[in-house]
């Protein structure tokens, strides 16, 4: 609560009953790393490269990010580094770019989308980039991540590339290694299809601050939507439990890289609903590593239970205030 000291755990935490939980940190530029670090994130559950691109006249090249990437791997040398493709278009222009004029930016060509079709020399490069760091033996591990992915042909078609790019890297005798393969859950489609998308990735991250807006269709950041598009409502909380239970009895592990993750008042709901990993902004790091070692999964199921059982966003908080009373 309120500016109160929580202790900064270097270490790793589980649950009070042994369920181990990463609890990782969302970053964007290279000063996010320091500390992230020091507030003792395990690793990056989401490097947002899109602030490598902004503020410039023109993308940087194969080596540029290679550093980058490089350096976010050595501030996490026992940690893992998940680092997300460009993510453009909706709410993040980029000048040079030349997007186009779209009147539902939210709804038109963003993400993984423009990776596949406009910016695709753009994706071609940063893989390159992705795939030379992922080969360093120096740092932590390195993951790739797609944004706004809402067709299992999205991930194949990415991962035909990201298969293309290592043979070229194979044939230059540079080197490289293949990245654990992953995708954001943030909209709808996603959510419904994670039972399939499980035979194409690694890992799912969520991501609730897009997921409740197209979950909701109430744009993030409209104030006067802001009651609807909240990660609070029952139909978000499904949305997620969904997306978990596909993973469940395979080997895909899920996370989650939306605000929601960095409220340690749901922490607890979210180990119930059986979430592995939780990323957010460095800041609530220790608070969340605390509510993590506060909870017992058979406590924290019962709460998702009961959150999910909840047919209004006011009963959901009614559920989640007595769980902390
Ligand atoms: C999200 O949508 O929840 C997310 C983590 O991605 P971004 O906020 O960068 O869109
Ligand atoms: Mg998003």
């Amino acid at each position: 609560a309120g500016g109160e000291e929580v202790e900064i755990r270097e270490e790793s935490v589980e649950t009070a009953d042994g369920t181990p939980i990463e609890v990782a940190a969302n970053v964007g530029t290279r000063a996010d790393l320091a500390p992230a670090a020091e507030r003792g994130a395990d690793g990056i559950g989401l490097f947002r490269t899109e602030f490598l691109f902004l503020d410039r006249e023109s993308p940087p090249d194969e080596d540029e990010q290679y550093e980058a990437y490089h350096e976010a791997l050595e501030a996490f040398p026992d940690g893992r580094v998940v680092v997300r493709t460009l993510d453009i278009g909706g709410d993040k222009p980029i000048e040079y770019l030349d997007l186009p004029d779209e009147e539902n930016p939210f709804l038109g060509e963003r993400g993984i989308r423009r990776s596949l079709g406009p910016d695709a020399d753009l994706f071609e490069t940063q893989l390159r980039a992705l795939l030379r760091a992922a080969g360093d033996d120096a740092g932590g591990q390195l993951s790739v991540m797609l944004p706004l992915v809402s067709t299992v042909e999205e991930v194949r078609e990415a991962r035909e590339i990201l298969e293309s790019v290592a043979a070229d890297l194979e044939d230059e005798g540079v080197a490289y290694a293949v990245p654990e393969f992953g995708v954001m859950i943030e909209t709808p489609a996603a959510a419904f299809l994670a039972p399939d998308l499980v035979e194409h990735v690694e890992f799912f991250s969520i991501g609730t601050n897009d997921l409740a807006q197209y979950v909701m269709a109430a744009e993030r950041g409209n104030s006067r939507v802001s009651d609807l598009g909240d990660f609070r409502q029952p139909a978000v909380l499904r949305a997620i439990r969904a997306t978990v239970d596909a993973t469940e009895g395979t080997d895909v592990w899920v996370g989650m890289c939306g605000e929601m993750a960095g409220d340690p008042d749901l922490t607890r709901l979210l180990v119930g609903l059986g979430l592995d990993e939780l990323s957010m902004s460095a800041v609530t790091v220790p608070q969340v590593k605390r509510a993590v070692t506060e909870t017992t999964v058979p406590e924290a199921r019962d709460l998702a239970e009961r959150a999910l059982a909840a047919s209004t966003k006011a009963e959901v908080e009614a559920v989640l205030t007595e769980s902390t009373q």
